[in-house]
């Protein structure tokens, strides 16, 4: 990676086989920085050659690189490989945030040194991982090999790249198998950088590839490809039904992280004072560009004037700025189509009866958008249904706790949901009821690399982190021996 100039033109190269690569027809993408509008970087754009070459490469690491590393080893240099982002977490945080448009605090305080935990949980169960003795009948021995799958094609989306490529990186090396990644084509330069980082930590070249481009074309070609033993895919919903149905055509295994519709439950026992802070942050972290964005608040009726005070006070006091600027609290959109999208929402939820309580369009430079809460939601107006993936709240009240279950999961979506209330009964009850794949109880948007993490109904299926995700990549074997 190249920079030029003081207007920061990175010319970036991908990686395969250990080595930078432009592609093979020598075409690029341009990238965009959020908070001006101008391109930040190009990148190669990766095409079915390409990638026949990065799974080629992972297939050779896999067979006679990484793959033939003991546990212990793979487990030296994961751990190595967290180090190595914490050293570099400067430069990480700073791309990250020049691509995505997320607040350089943010970036330092979450991105970057989780992506640094996932790799050090995960090298701990790089020597952990094993079969098990079945007692059958005799005069046999029964017994099970825990094998790693092979060549895994690991696909993200743009809100949180070098987070969600350590995930999905780590956990598969932890296994065996060998990764070629497809970031996302608004923001790569991260996983660019992750790409070096394993080099540089030890992983024989192949281990990581790491092919940009965009997804119809590096993306499809990863799908397609016969020697791809594994899809993990995160992004839109849409996109995982359509990379589902392509995957068939070779039986590869997926596993999908799709969106969601979260809702945020403040009962009226809530502790407030904690519930108000949290349902902002819950909503409005990352710019609202967060597949658990607690975009639903749903809010008791006998507490709503209280809480709406509190959520628009809190709103309107966010600093929303320069990503670059470490008091920034919110930063610009990833992209102009994007933003143009978020603000039709905004359009339709005035359309539709709902209240405009603060925010809404910005002028000047940038892709910004002004965090927006909106009152006297009801369920069936577009803003409470569809997930929007920006800065945009919808308030909705509920009677009782029947109603605000139901609520809750009237979606398509499963992904996570919060509940803010003092009775523990009421708080395991909900828990065990809804239909998600996590419950927070008096907290919001937590994350751990132990703690399995994945969705119900169209939010996908799979989990990754903790020995959850061990399980979807890897493959168990059965061996029995006569014993006479
Ligand atoms: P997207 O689905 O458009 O793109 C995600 C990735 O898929 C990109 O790398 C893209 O290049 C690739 N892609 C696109 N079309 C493809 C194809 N035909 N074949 C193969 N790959 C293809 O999503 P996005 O707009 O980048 O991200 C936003 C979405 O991601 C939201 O819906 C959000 O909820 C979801 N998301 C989910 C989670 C989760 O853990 N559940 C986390 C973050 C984001």
């Amino acid at each position: 990676m190249t920079t030029e100039g003081a207007s920061v033109l990175i010319r970036a190269r991908m990686w395969i086989d250990g080595a930078e690569r432009d592609a093979a027809d020598g075409q690029t993408i341009d990238t965009f920085n959020p908070s001006t509008g101008e391109v930040l970087a190009t990148l190669p754009r990766a095409r079915a050659e390409d990638v026949e070459q990065a799974v080629a490469s992972a297939r050779k690491s896999f067979e006679s690189g990484w793959g033939r590393l003991h546990g212990d080893e793979r487990a030296r240099i994961l751990w190595r490989t967290g180090e190595l982002i914490t050293k570099h977490a400067a430069e990480l945080a700073r791309l990250e945030a020049l691509d995505t448009g997320k607040p350089i605090g943010n970036a330092l305080a979450i991105d970057v040194p989780r992506s640094a935990e996932t790799f050090e949980y995960f090298s701990g169960w790089a020597t952990k991982i094993h079969g098990e003795t079945i007692p059958v009948k005799a005069p046999f021995l029964n017994y099970t090999l825990r094998e790693p799958l092979g060549v895994v094609g690991a696909i993200i989306p743009w809100n949180f790249p070098l987070l969600l490529a350590a995930r999905k990186v780590a956990a598969a090396l932890a296994a065996g198998n060998t990764v070629v990644l497809k970031p996302p084509e608004e923001a790569s330069l991260s996983c660019l950088a992750l790409g070096r980082i394993l080099l540089e930590a030890g992983a024989p070249p192949g281990t990581l590839n790491v092919v940009t481009g965009v997804g119809e074309e590096a993306g499809a070609a990863l799908v397609a490809h016969p020697g791809v033993n594994k899809i993990s895919f995160t992004g839109g919903t849409e996109t995982g039904k359509h990379i589902l149905r392509a995957a068939a055509a070779t039986l590869k295994k997926v596993t999908l992280e799709l969106g969601g519709k979260s809702a945020n439950i403040v009962f009226a026992d809530a502790d407030l004072e904690s519930a108000i802070p949290n349902a902002v942050r819950a909503c409005f972290y990352n710019q609202g560009e967060l597949c658990t964005a607690g975009s639903r608040l749903l809010v008791a009726e006998s507490v709503l004037e209280r809480v709406l005070d509190g959520v628009v006070s809190g709103t309107k006091a966010m600093r929303v700025g320069e990503p670059l600027d470490p008091k920034t609290q919110m930063g610009p959109l990833v992209s102009r189509e994007h933003r143009d999208r978020v603000l039709g929402y905004i359009a339709k939820g005035e359309e539709g009866g709902a209240t405009r309580m603060t925010g809404g369009p910005r002028e000047g430079r940038g892709y910004y958008v002004e965090p927006t809460v909106f009152s006297g939601v009801t369920e069936s107006m577009t803003i409470a249904r569809e997930e929007i993936f920006g800065p945009v709240l919808s308030v909705i009240t509920f009677k009782d706790e029947a109603e605000a279950a139901r609520i809750a999961d009237a979606t398509e979506f499963g992904l996570a949901t919060g509940l803010w209330t003092r009775d523990i009964g009421r708080a395991h009850r909900l828990a065990h009821q809804l239909k998600s794949g996590t419950v927070w109880v008096n907290g919001y948007n937590l994350f751990d690399a132990a703690s399995p993490y994945g969705g119900y109904k169209q939010s996908g299926y799979g989990r990754e982190n903790g020995f959850e995700v061990l399980r979807e990549l890897t493959q168990v074997k059965s061996i029995w021996v006569g014993l006479k």
